[in-house]
Formats: structure tokens, sequence, C-alpha cells
């Protein structure tokens, strides 16, 4: 039995039977009868069903987030923002069925017309992190596009996924096109990236699976998309509005937990201000209210297990350079308190890794070439921030940072509506925005001869 844990207490939440490698081939081949069925609803009858699923999603969005919370942890606020985005993903792609247009190429004889086909059976794999957004973020473009697929979340995190697949049911989406199946990564989730009626994967979590994953595909040639681990910088310029970069940093690394692929856990700051910033920082990092997610007043939430706690740990040792500790609650929960590290060298561990806990390196710099240059000595790149009050200067900082996503003046990575995905060891392809549609088509390109 899977023993589904709440990380605030330790204590189960639920049980479930996992399933395993047979299961998900019985997953696999509903989604594979119900594919050509899927693709031939009209566009405006998917739209429609997309759109009635975006409406039952908003109307559960509170007995999901308390579901949410409860798996995870996270502050019951950060659940029902979460569950905000999850409904318009739904809806912001049920506008896409009907705009899935192709391109029609004047060429010697004749005209060429192409065609965005859907891909078949797709595989859908996510992470603990963010549970049911993440899923969203897959299955609103894979449905939209006429795919149908089979989820498999992340085994401490499953509960709001299998609530997905009623409420899709509920809402008209036809049997076997959403199949939810809760396994083990080592079993069911390698079952699908080897399976071969599985046109694609796209998979969210952490470098060393997502390798494993890639290799896997080799075999069937699938498509892959990758959303991967992260070590973003947090780039803070002595001309930058000080006050508002130092209040925002912390919220940018300790949100959930850290546990955040976009978490700026790379805070590089001006020489001349180093100090300044880090004083800045202190009363923010301390006055943090971590503990109860249910209490609408917590910041943040424990660690998702005892297990990740210490990885998480491992990375303070004992001659660590501690410079400001926030709280933490006692008690039976995966507590761990927010904890910033300075001054701490780029070449370091904790610069280097990814330690997806509430622990933050702070790094100097001395100018622009010097930052640019220590933002891109990593594997990694998916997110990142530029604070300077120099529009020229952000600018040109931001084209040259090695990033999926940067922001200037802000700390968020994520809309519905524009492009999400790493560069470099951080991933392959683009989720959110029209961009997704691509990872879930085929383009079918059409001669047609005029010639008499
Ligand atoms: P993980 O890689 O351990 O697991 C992710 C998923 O893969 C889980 O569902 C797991 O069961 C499955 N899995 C594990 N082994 C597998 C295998 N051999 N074959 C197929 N599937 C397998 O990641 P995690 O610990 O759940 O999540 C944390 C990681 O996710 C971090 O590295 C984080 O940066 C990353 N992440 C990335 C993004 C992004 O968008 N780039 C977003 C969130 C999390």
């Amino acid at each position: 039995m899977l023993e589904v844990l709440n990380p605030a207490t330790g204590e189960v939440v639920e049980r479930i039977e996992p399933a395993n490698a047979r299961d998900a081939d019985a997953a696999i081949a509903r989604a594979k009868e119900a594919f050509p069925k899927w693709r031939a609803v009209e566009p405006a009858d998917r739209a429609r069903l997309l759109r009635r699923l975006a409406n039952a999603l908003d109307a559960e969005k509170e007995s999901l987030a308390q579901l949410e919370s409860r798996n995870t942890g996270k502050p019951i606020g950060d659940s029902r923002g979460e569950m905000g985005m999850v409904a318009e993903t739904f809806h912001y792609y049920a506008g896409m069925p009907e705009r899935l247009l192709g391109d029609t190429i004047p060429v010697s004889g004749g005209v060429d017309v192409t065609f965005r086909e859907p891909l078949g059976v797709v595989g859908l794999i996510v992470p603990w992190n963010f549970p049911l957004t993440i899923a969203s973020w897959k299955m609103a473009p894979a449905l939209a596009a006429g795919n149908t697929l089979v989820l498999k979340p992340a085994e401490l995190t499953p509960l709001t996924a299998l609530e997905f697949g009623r409420i899709a049911l509920e809402a008209g989406i036809p049997e076997g096109v959403v199949n939810v199946c809760v396994g083990p990564g080592s079993e069911v989730g390698r079952r699908i990236v080897e399976h071969p009626d599985v046109a694609k994967v796209a998979f969210t979590g952490s470098t060393a699976v997502g390798r494993g994953i890639m290799a896997g595909a080799a075999d069937t040639i699938k498509r892959v998309t990758l959303e991967l681990g992260g070590k973003s910088a947090n780039v803070v310029f002595a001309d930058a509005d000080l006050e508002k970069a130092a209040a925002s940093a912390p919220v940018a690394v300790f949100g959930n937990a850290g546990q955040d692929c976009c978490a700026r856990s790379r805070i590089l700051v001006e020489r001349s201000i180093f100090d300044d910033f880090l004083s800045l920082m202190q009363p923010v990092v301390e006055n943090l209210r971590v503990g109860d997610q249910f209490d609408e007043a917590t910041e943040m939430g424990p660690l998702i297990s005892a297990d990740h706690r210490e990885k998480v740990a491992a990375y303070v040792p004992e001659d660590a350079p501690v410079a400001i500790r926030g709280k933490a609650p006692e008690g039976n929960g995966f507590w761990y308190p927010p904890t910033v590290l300075a001054p701490v060298s780029n070449d370091d561990r904790a610069a280097r890794e990814e330690i997806f806990g509430p622990v933050v390196a702070v790094i100097p710099f001395d100018d622009e070439e010097d930052a640019i240059r220590q933002a891109n000595d990593t594997v990694y790149g998916l997110s990142g921030s530029i604070w300077t009050e120099n529009g020229a200067k952000a600018l040109r900082v931001a084209r040259r940072i090695e990033t999926g996503v940067i922001s200037i003046n802000s700390n968020t990575s994520v809309r519905v509506a524009t492009p999400f995905g790493g560069m470099k060891q951080s991933g392959v392809g683009r989720e959110l925005g029209p961009h997704a549609l691509d990872a879930y088509t085929e383009v079918k390109n059409v001669y047609i001869s005029t010639e008499g």
C-alpha cells in the first residue's frame, strides 16, 4: 500500500493501492483506444468540453486547494493560487482547438499547406512540488491538440491528480481520454517511457531522472520534453531599489519551502552593497511565518518528506557560513528553517547543486561582466532575476544570461500565456503559452498540384 502523508504532521492521510507495469499497459491501451474518437471531435466541440472542464475546476478550486495543502504541506493561500492557475490554464487552452493554424506556402507548380496534427497517446510524468499545477500545464495543451493521455503523478502527492480524473469525467471528457496511473517511477514511469504505443513523454522532475527518460525514449524515438532542475541567479546591482529587492529575495527562494525549480537559490549581490543588502534581508527572513499550512498567516510550510529534509540539511554542515536563520516549528513535521549562507563562492557546493529546500547562497560580484559570468557559471538555465533601475543595463544583462525565463525587477517566472522552460541542463522544450502546442502536435505538409 502506498501511504500518503501530511508533511506538516507526518500522519497518513490516505492509503492507495499503487499501480504496476501491467496497470500502466492497461491505461495506455485505454488511451490508445480513445485517441481516434477524441481527435475526431470537432474543434468547436473540443473547445466547449475543455471550457466545461475549466469551469468545473473553478467550481472545485477550494476543495482541490485543501487537498493539495494536506498532501504537500504548502500554505493554503499558495494552494488557492495554484488551483486558480490550474483552472486558468484550462480556460486558456480551451481557446486553442480552433486556433491550431497551419501555413499556406507558394511553391512551383502548386501550393503547400500545413496541418497541426495530434501525436496520439502522450505520457505525462510529474513531480511532487506543484502536483496538479505542473500536470495542468501538460494536460491542457495535450487535450486541446487532440491527444489522449496517461498522467503519472509523484508517489508522494497523487491526491489532486486522482480528483482531477473524476472532475474531467464528470465534465464530459470521454472515458479513456484522461488516465491517471499512480505508481512508482521506476516501474510505472519507466513503462510509460518505454511503451511503443506512447508517442511522447512530457516530464518534469530532476535532471538525473530526466537524463534516464531521454535515454529510455530513444528506442522508440519518442518525442520528449523535459522541465528539469535549476540554480537560478537573482542578480542585484548597486543601483537597484534595494528595499524592494531585499523584501522579495527571500520569498523568491523560500516560497514552497524552496522546493521550486525556479527558486532564485543564488543571490548575486554587487560587492559595494553586499552587507547593506544582507541587513535589509535579515528581518524579512527572521519574520517569515513558518508553520501549519491551514493557518492563513503561514508563509512557508514543511519539506515534503523526512528523506528530503535530510538531503537539504546536508548542504548546511557545522561549518557552513550561516548569516541569517529564520524560525521553524518543532514537532513531527518535516520542518527546516529558512537559511541564508553568506558570503558564498560560486564554486562552493551550495552554489552549484540544486538544494531544493529553503537554503540560499549569497555571492558577491564586482561589475556587470562578473555578474553575467557567475550567473552563467552553472549547468542549469531555467529562471532568474535582475534588479537595477537602469533599463538599458537590465535588458543587456537579460539578453546575455543563459536561461529560459528571466524577470526584471520581479521574482516571478510563470504566466499561463507565456512560454516557460529551460536552457542547458534545465530542460528541452517550452510549456505554457501558444508555444506548448508545438510540443503536442506534429506538422504535416501537404502539396497540392495546381498544374492543368
Ligand atoms: P524526480 O525526478 O525524482 O521525480 C519526478 C517524477 O518522475 C515522479 O513522478 C517520479 O515517480 C518519476 N520517476 C522517477 N524515476 C523514474 C524513471 N526511472 N522513469 C520514469 N519516471 C520516473 O523529481 P522530484 O523529486 O519529484 O521533483 C523535484 C525535481 O523536479 C527537482 O529537480 C526540480 O527542479 C524539478 N522540477 C522542475 C520543474 C521545471 O519546470 N523545470 C518544475 C518542478 C520541479
